[in-house]
């Protein structure tokens, strides 16, 4: 921090202390900002918005993979919702990526204890051939353990990897080594010489359900046909490998990748007085195919062009809001080049960037949001009581932990040097439904939803009315 900025944090902080109303400076907040904030919260509250978005986003276009032509006509439709309410500049920005399309799958054991299982092809998963793979099943109960056997040790048998089921937390912890399972397996599987690859879903529901997503192949490695089994199929065929018998399956998979293209739909609500500072609201507008992608991710997107909406309708910011529904969120590949949080980034010139000033992502369901962080070197301070102020009559705490990565969408942006914060949200029901044909819109809590949109429109309308400079408040990175 400089001189100046500390002196005018001092300031902003006795300031307060006397209850003054602060004058602009580096962290300080004038008392029109934080009310004009809590007018947005409270018209938030109280014009329940966002549901029509997503209510009609889900009904039109039903699943949006990334590049179909279901996910082109919903970023069309998206732009022209976008004009009707208010939005300026709105395009739409194409890059082109490697679609995946699931087409015809099956499974089943097969042998002395016949029965059908209930499994879906993890996407960017090659075919099978053509009548399907049969194989005995060698099961791990963890992915360390089957990284661990030699390479070429399972040729001609299925993988399969079961360890056990995501625990429900507010936070979702429990997600991320389970998505690595999905995310790495199957190149493993094709190291290991096995033929094809299964595992028990990434999610948290007792339901007959398998939970899709995309995994990674390595290069060199040759793809294997791979699959989750829904949580009751998953303990079928573990109860059935641990009676001791060896346990064959049969696979089958159409599924195809095609080269193809996404699109990210941007739209700005200029700013009054600083136009030229940016804040970017990110959500995805790419789904699953099993389901219609209304928690993961047309929520998000309902929430965040909801909580611009409002706060323009208190008047013009002086900052500009810039709203991103991104696409190919969830199949991203080539991993470099086919996502939009990439392909928006590559857009901007390095002036451009330095004009973003602010940013956060919206991709964890609908359910209400609890926690505020802030970024990095904002945690206290003026800011940070002004928010508490705006946040905390809705249940939204304020959190000591900077937010550091936002996510999947906005993380290029971030990672270039974008101040970025979290509203976390309940995560205890989000992996029941996630990647599922579960994840539709009745699913959506409208009540919640709306106090989502009311924590966002608070949150972004003090941060477009403010003078701090975020930048400048992050600890400055040691030299390498
Ligand atoms: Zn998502
Ligand atoms: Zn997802």
């Amino acid at each position: 921090m400089s001189l100046s900025a500390r002196v005018s944090t001092l300031c902003a902080l006795s300031a307060l202390a006397l209850g003054l109303a602060l004058p602009g400076g580096a962290q300080a907040q004038d008392e029109a900002a934080i009310v004009g904030a809590e007018k947005a919260r409270d018209a938030a509250l109280a014009a329940n918005i966002a549901l029509d978005y997503v209510t009609q986003l889900t009904t039109r276009f039903g699943p949006r993979p990334a590049g179909s032509a279901s996910e082109t006509a919903a970023a069309e439709w998206a732009a022209g919702y976008m004009r009707d309410h208010g939005f300026r500049n709105v395009r739409i920005q194409e890059f082109p990526l490697v679609g995946w399309e699931r087409g015809q799958e099956s499974a089943a054991i097969v042998g002395a204890n016949p029965q059908p299982l209930v499994a879906a092809a993890l996407g960017h998963s090659p075919a099978t051939p053509e009548g399907g793979i049969e194989a005995e099943v060698v099961r791990f109960a963890t992915l360390e353990a089957f990284q661990a056997v030699p390479d070429g040790s399972l040729a001609g048998k299925v993988a399969y990897v079961d360890a056990g089921q995501l625990v429900p937390m507010q936070t979702g912890a429990g997600y991320s080594p389970l998505s690595r399972i999905r995310s790495v397996g199957p190149g493993v599987a094709g190291r290991k010489g096995a033929v094809a690859f299964i595992m028990r879903s990434a999610g948290s529901d007792e339901h007959r359900m398998p939970h899709t997503g995309t995994t990674r192949y390595v290069d060199g490695v040759v793809p294997v046909p791979a699959f989750a089994l829904s949580a009751p199929d998953a303990d079928q065929l573990s109860r059935l490998v641990g009676y001791g018998a060896p346990v064959r399956v049969r696979l089958s998979s159409t599924a195809r990748t095609y080269q193809t293209t996404s699109r990210n739909v941007i739209g700005d609500l200029p700013g009054r007085t600083r136009p030229d500072e940016i804040i970017v609201l990110g959500s995805h507008m790419d789904s699953w195919d099993l389901g219609t992608g209304a928690i993961d991710d047309g929520a998000g997107g309902a929430i965040t062009l909801a909580a611009a909406r409002v706060i323009a309708d208190q008047g013009r910011t002086a900052r500009t809001l810039r709203v991103i529904l991104y696409g190919s969120e969830e199949v991203s590949q080539p991993v470099e080049t086919g996502n939009g949080g990439g392909a928006y980034l590559r857009s901007l010139s390095p002036e451009d960037l330095a004009n973003h000033v602010f940013t956060g992502e919206s991709d964890f369901g609908a359910d209400r949001v609890h926690t505020l962080q802030l970024p990095v070197g904002v945690q206290t301070g003026a800011f940070a009581d002004a928010a508490n102020r705006v946040l905390y009559p809705i249940g939204v705490l304020r959190s000591a932990q900077p937010e550091r990565e936002g996510g999947v969408d906005i993380g290029p942006i971030v990672q270039a040097g974008v101040p970025v914060f979290g509203l976390k949200q309940d995560g205890l029901r989000y992996f029941d439904l996630h990647h599922t044909a579960d994840d539709t819109l009745d699913k959506i809590d409208p009540e919640q939803l709306t106090q989502n949109v009311a924590a966002w429109a608070g949150l972004v309308s003090l941060v477009a009315n403010s003078d701090v400079d975020f930048r400048a408040m992050a600890p400055a990175t040691p030299a390498p």
